[in-house]
């Protein structure tokens, strides 16, 4: 769309926003921003605002941000729903995401990463393994540099991986990556897209305009995803828009499987199981995701490979912090759903003392009775929701309630048996103790730190 001399309504001021905003000045549209937040809250961002000479109004949307306005923008955290966007739509304003805006500016191979879990871990290694092979790559989306700020980078790198959230993809129109990856659904953002089928359609958007040459790629072992595929499956032949498939579970004549220890592309072995250094069969499912991405885009296999076996994952996620008296410290703070809880409590063999909790987002906490019934040795329960998890759990094991991270790494480490592991894996949001996942994470690797000294002089090990 040309934005030249044309009025764009920016809805909510983030770091996408403000990357958002710098784009829509360069092809000089006239964007004014509006939020919701009071001025206080909103301080640096005003600061970058008023240097930049863009009118913003904040505490409210007035009707006047959104008069003669050609293409409303809101933030990846606004919901489009929200009255005054609805009618600017109306009054026959356009409205997209950031995502969609910054699409047609991109000159790079786009390989988008969506899914519940695991997106940050796959991007991360995809980034990992192409760099590895000696191209020019960066990572972009959600989590990282906004996707409008990546395209604005000179020279363009070869590839952009995009980790890209479902509200990004609720507003696409056009968008359609090289390669489209999706990696899992289960429940979560309900708050926000209302129904599972609401949550599922916003991510099959990722595959809905790619055309010709562009491939999907979709977890088989995952019932909606692979429903998914099927269906798109049906329709390949009038799209021309290949899915691959892989699975850790079953054998596949095209696509990637894990056969014993051995990963094959269709019957091709292409690497094994002892190359990937990341704890959990979830992991594994990410690792196949990614190398299916690598098998269709034209690397060289051994520096793949090389890159596979160095790739140490991701701060939060399930990150090894110490090892004090023969007791592994796990801070796997980005957990913040049930699935990413499960999935966490089944990569480890010994005994566990699990801290969970934080603000939880509706979900059923009686799901994970069986998988702590059988791995679970103590409970330590924290924030909003931990009466919510003993109600669910504490007939199933011992639980504790933790007054903050402090209590419960201390009370965790009484607890755990030598041999035996204390996971941080919260299974909730942060927000009602902490900012983010990052500050939580980073409070538990800071009380890991304090406990000391070590038991008995046994030995100690942390990292950073
Ligand atoms: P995302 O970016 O989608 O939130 P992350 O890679 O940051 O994904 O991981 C978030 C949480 O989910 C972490 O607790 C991680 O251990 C867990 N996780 C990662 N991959 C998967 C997966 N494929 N299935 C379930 N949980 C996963």
């Amino acid at each position: 769309m040309d934005v030249k001399n044309k009025k764009v309504t920016v809805v909510g001021i983030g770091r996408t926003s403000m990357a958002l905003i710098r784009l829509l000045l360069r092809e000089g549209a006239m964007p004014y921003v509006t939020d919701a937040s009071k001025a206080a809250a909103l301080q640096p961002m005003r600061e970058q605002l008023e240097e930049l000479g863009v009118p913003y109004e904040c505490g409210g949307h007035s009707s006047s941000a959104f008069e003669d306005t050609a293409l409303v923008i809101p933030s990846p955290g606004v919901p489009p729903s929200i009255e005054p966007i609805g009618q600017a739509v109306e009054a026959g304003a356009a409205c997209i995401s950031e995502m969609e805006f910054a699409f047609p500016y991109c000159r790079s191979k786009i390989i988008a990463v969506t899914g519940t879990n695991g997106k940050t871990t796959t991007t991360e290694l995809i980034r990992h393994m192409i760099y590895a092979c000696g191209h020019t790559v960066l990572l972009a989306g959600n989590n990282d540099l906004p996707f409008s700020e990546a395209v604005m980078v000179e020279p363009a790198p070869e590839f952009i991986v995009l980790e890209v959230s479902s509200y990004q993809l609720e507003l696409i129109e056009t968008f359609h990556p090289w390669i489209g990856v999706l990696l899992n659904l289960s429940e979560d953002h309900l708050a926000r897209h209302g129904t599972m089928e609401e949550y599922a359609s916003a991510k099959a958007n990722l595959f809905a305009h790619q055309g010709p040459g562009e491939i999907a790629i979709v977890n088989a072992d995952d019932p909606l995803c692979s429903g998914f595929a099927q269906r798109r499956a049906g329709t390949c032949g009038l799209v021309l828009v290949p899915v691959h498939r892989f699975s850790v579970s079953q054998r596949l004549e095209t696509g990637l499987w894990l056969d014993g220890d051995t990963i094959r592309n269709g019957d091709t072995a292409i690497a094994e199981r002892g190359d990937v250094h990341l704890p959990g069969p979830h992991n594994l499912e990410n690792v196949l995701a990614a190398l299916a991405v690598m098998s269709i885009g034209d690397f060289r296999w051994d520096k793949v490979i090389e890159g596979l076996r160095c790739f140490e994952g991701v701060e939060h996620r399930l990150e090894r912090v110490a090892s004090i008296d023969g007791v592994d410290y796990i801070n796997d703070s980005k957990s913040t759903n049930l699935d990413s809880l499960k999935a966490a409590l089944e990569s480890f063999d010994g005994p566990l003392v699990l801290i969970a909790g934080g603000r939880g987002k509706g979900s059923d906490y009686a799901s994970l009775r069986g998988p702590v019934a059988q791995r679970v040795s103590t409970l330590i329960t924290m924030g909003e929701d931990a009466p919510l998890i003993e109600d669910a759990l504490a007939g199933e094991v011992p639980a504790l309630r933790a007054a903050d991270m402090a209590d419960a790494v201390a009370k965790a480490a009484q607890a755990a048996p030598a041999g035996g592991v204390v996971l941080l894996s919260p299974g909730c949001a942060s927000f009602d103790m902490y900012s983010n996942f990052e500050e939580r994470g980073r409070d538990f690797k800071r009380a890991v730190g304090e406990l000391r000294p070590p038991r008995h002089g046994a030995t100690e090990r942390m990292t950073a």
